[in-house]
Parts: structure tokens; C-alpha cells; sequence
């Protein structure tokens, strides 16, 4: 284990070369250079615990890990007794350094359990939100699924009423196709039975400003049917030539023709 720089947020490893003080900080060498500029008039302070530095050994620049020959004579010919006290010093200064680290490791794992149990106070509230979202969610799947079968069930309910429309329809429409063609063979029938029959139909427009007493009535009759008679006048009106009106009919689509009545 190596101890660490103690100034703010530092922290990095001391393992070669350390600036140390007597009131048991260490720092690594940048900001031992920067905070230990000592001059005739400044008095140094401890940037870790604010501690006045007045004499030139309350701040050092130590070896950490000294050579055999440094180590063989640094204390060579001092008594035991101040040999001890100087380790017993260093040991002091090693042991204040392990308990601020230790105290420093405690208080980050504090604050890793609060940070854990507030993060797992917060888990435990979005898992209820969570399952409380998915128990709605379930019943909005259920609720969806009963609808969805419900639907199906009315569309194959109108799929079985349009097939049966559609075949009463394939019906009506077959016995209406049977209607007319029974309908043509018996209009055949009549027309081959009946070929002088007369069909009646409204001239009032062609006579329409005829006097009373000058009224003719007309009868179409069939273009087959060849009358002797072209043409008709009354006693105050001149001639009405049917022949005309039958030529200029004859350039339309009617089916009929004109000639006065006999009757
Ligand atoms: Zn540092
Ligand atoms: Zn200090």
C-alpha cells in the first residue's frame, strides 16, 4: 500500500518521492512545488490542515524508498533510544496516513450504500410503476382480444348474410333473365299472331292548332302495313299530305306512320 497525495482531489499514489510535513500530510511532487515555494518573508501553511510550516524541516522533500547506502548511515551512531524515537515518529506519521485513507475508503463506501440504497429505492418504485403499467396493460390486451373476437364473430355473421344474399340475388336474377325471355317468346307470339293490331300514340302536337271543327283523328300503323290512302283535307283546309310527313319520319327512329282515320 502506498500512501496517497492529501492535497484536494488529488489523491495519487506516493510511491518514489513525497513532499512531507510535520503535521503528518504528504503531497506528490507538483503540488509540493507548487504550495512550497519558501522564501525569506512567507511562512508556509499546510494546504491539508492549515498548519503554520515556520522552520525550514516542518516541510521536507523525503526519498521514499532510500538506496542501502543512505539507509546503512542515516541513522548511523544515534543513540537507541532516539533511534526509536524516530521510528516511532515515522511509524506515527505511516499510521495517521493508513487512518485517513481508511477513513476516506469508509466514507466513500457510505456513501456507495446511500447511493445504492437511494438507487434501489428508486428500482423498487419504477418495478411497482412498472407492473402496475403492465397489469394495465394486460387488461387492455384482454379487453382488446374480447373485442377482436367479437368483431370476427360479427363479420363472419355478415359474411354468412351476404352469401345468403348473394345466392337469393343469383336466384332473382335467374328467374328475371327466365321472365324475359319468356316475355320475348310471347311478344313474338302475339306478333306473329296479330300483325294488322295498331298501336295508338298522342298527335295532339302535329293538330294542336287545328280548330275544333277542323280535328282529324290520326292511328299510326306499322311500317308493314302500306296504306292506299296518303292524304286527307277537311272542307276549309287545304290538303294534308301524309306522304311528306311519313318521308320525313322515315329519317327518324320511330316505327310508325301516319294516314287518316277511316272511321
Ligand atoms: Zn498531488
Ligand atoms: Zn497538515
Amino acid at each position: 500500500m502506498d500512501i496517497v497525495c492529501n492535497f484536494k482531489k488529488c489523491r495519487r499514489a506516493l510511491s518514489n518521492h513525497a513532499w512531507v510535513t510535520t503535521c503528518s500530510h504528504a503531497f506528490c511532487v507538483e503540488h509540493g512545488k507548487s504550495e512550497f515555494k519558501r522564501n525569506a518573508e512567507n511562512s508556509l501553511n499546510c494546504p491539508a490542515c492549515g498548519t503554520e510550516l515556520r522552520d525550514k524541516f516542518d516541510v521536507i522533500q523525503a526519498d521514499l524508498k532510500p538506496g542501502e547506502i543512505f539507509r546503512s548511515i542515516v541513522l548511523a551512531g544515534m543513540r537507541p533510544d532516539t533511534i526509536m524515537d524516530i521510528a516511532m515518529r515515522a511509524m506515527s506519521f505511516w499510521s495517521y496516513q493508513v487512518e485517513q485513507e481508511t477513513l476516506y475508503q469508509e466514507s466513500m463506501a457510505k456513501h456507495a450504500r446511500e447511493k445504492l440504497q437511494c438507487m434501489e429505492e428508486i428500482n423498487t418504485l419504477n418495478l411497482q410503476k412498472l407492473k402496475a403499467e403492465l397489469e394495465t396493460c394486460k387488461r387492455k390486451i384482454s379487453s382488446m382480444q374480447t373485442e377482436f373476437n367479437n368483431k370476427r364473430k360479427q363479420a363472419e355473421d355478415l359474411t354468412a348474410r351476404l352469401e345468403e344474399k348473394s345466392r337469393k340475388l343469383q336466384k332473382l336474377t335467374f328467374q328475371l333473365e327466365a321472365q324475359k325471355r319468356k316475355d320475348i317468346r310471347v311478344g313474338n307470339f302475339e306478333a306473329v299472331s296479330k300483325p294488322n293490331q295498331e298501336t295508338c300514340m298522342d298527335i295532339s302536337d302535329l293538330v294542336g292548332q287545328r280548330a275544333a271543327s277542323e280535328a282529324f283523328v290520326f292511328r299510326p300503323v306499322l311500317e308493314t302495313h302500306e296504306s292506299p290512302v296518303n292524304a286527307i283535307c277537311s272542307p276549309k283546309t287545304p290538303m294534308f299530305d301524309f306522304c311528306k310527313i311519313n318521308k320525313k319520319r322515315q329519317n327518324q327512329p320511330s316505327h310508325f306512320k301516319f294516314r287518316p282515320n277511316k272511321s
